[in-house]
């Protein structure tokens, strides 16, 4: 799985206590932010000294993880970021592969001066981190931090906070195992974290089902009112302007899921959604089958992501982007069109 000179190199790294920032990506999801609660967990129990931080607010149903109020926020507290930083030995970065993932944190990052470390499952990564465990073909990054720990001999150190992140990882990178779910390895983990005492039907109800009554609007209103089924493309498209998400009250993580709800329909193979952020367009993509939305979102949108799920940004308001999105994807009408079978 991984390359024995670089656990032995971070094996040696981590052999005495060291200051040891744990940073997680932009807009985080459930694995970035509980990859990097199991590391802060994991090291601690090491004798480090370890803290996490994020560029912007996470969902508030991340709240009950054990330690997560621990997070240090870029947009609140840039000056305590920076001296954290300012101190740090190493850093270790968490679900992302470049540091352009961090927003507004990146130049800071960069700077960096110690070791820097990536634990990532995400395509390309760039060449920015002393240390790389870059592995595509599991569920999560999550699943690596459990692989990093058993490759470091620690795995006797994993305990229930441990646990609880890291099936927090995996439950949620793999849309609760309906997606990047069939490496047998991810079974063999997931049930050793339940052996550590995981509660997993607790953990989907504290993560899924959290709705506020807006945000349970909201979804009635997108895909009653804003959702464009392009037929001939194979494509869904739900759009949100920032007039919807303030009439509903949108709450960070409130779109969260949105998106797959475009692939629930039998011929669509392309799901979109877009929604109108701070002064620009987020978009998620999402792929049923061979069609890879990591290309259209790395080539035409200025992100990336994976085969079947990515993410980029548009900055030439809305209905341009869908006006582009549609003319974009005329190129790509024969590819989608086909229709999932065994
Ligand atoms: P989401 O649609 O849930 O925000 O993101 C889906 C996937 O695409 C995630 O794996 C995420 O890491 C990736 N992704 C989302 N936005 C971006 C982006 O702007 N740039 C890159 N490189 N990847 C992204
Ligand atoms: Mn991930």
């Amino acid at each position: 799985m991984f390359d024995p000179h670089e656990i032995e190199a971070v094996g040696r790294l981590f052999a005495t206590p060291r200051k040891i920032v744990l940073v997680s990506h932009k807009n985080p999801d459930g694995d970035t932010i509980g990859a990097a609660l199991a590391m802060m967990h994991y090291l601690r129990k090491k004798g480090h000294e370890a803290v996490p931080v994020v560029p912007n607010d996470f969902p508030a149903y991340y709240n009950w993880l054990p330690g997560a109020g621990e997070f240090v926020v870029f947009d609140r507290d840039a000056r305590k970021i920076r001296e954290i930083l300012a101190k740090a030995d190493i850093m270790a970065c968490l679900d992302f592969n470049s540091m352009d993932r961090t927003g507004n944190l990146a130049p800071d990052l960069e700077r960096f001066s110690g070791k820097k470390v990536m634990v990532d499952h995400h395509l390309e990564p760039s060449d920015e981190f002393d240390h790389c465990f870059s592995v595509t073909r599991v569920s999560s990054t999550g699943e690596l931090v459990y692989e990093l720990i058993e490759a470091l001999g620690d795995r006797a150190l994993l305990g229930l906070n441990e646990a609880l992140a890291l099936y927090t990882c995996i439950m949620t990178d793999t849309g609760s195992f309906s997606y990047n779910c069939n490496f047998s390895r991810t079974y063999h983990i997931v049930a050793e974290l339940i052996g550590c005492g995981v509660d997993a039907a607790k953990v989907h109800k504290l993560v899924y089902d959290t709705f506020t009554e807006n945000r349970l609007r909201l979804l009635g209103y997108a895909l009653s009112n804003r959702l464009l089924v392009w037929n001939d493309l194979h494509t869904a498209v739900i759009y949100l302007t920032r007039e919807d998400l303030k009439k509903y009250n949108y709450r960070v993580g409130d779109t969260e899921g949105l998106v797959n709800y475009g692939l629930s329909m039998e011929s669509i193979n392309l799901a979109v959604l877009l929604t109108e952020k701070d002064n620009q367009i987020r978009i998620s993509f999402r792929s049923k089958g061979d069609f890879s939305v990591n290309r259209l979102a790395r080539d035409f949108f200025s992100g990336g992501g994976h085969k079947n799920a990515s993410g980029g940004t548009s900055r030439i308001g809305m209905e341009n982007t869908i006006a582009k999105l549609k003319e974009v994807l005329q190129h790509f009408k024969e590819e989608l069109n086909y229709r999932l079978s065994l």
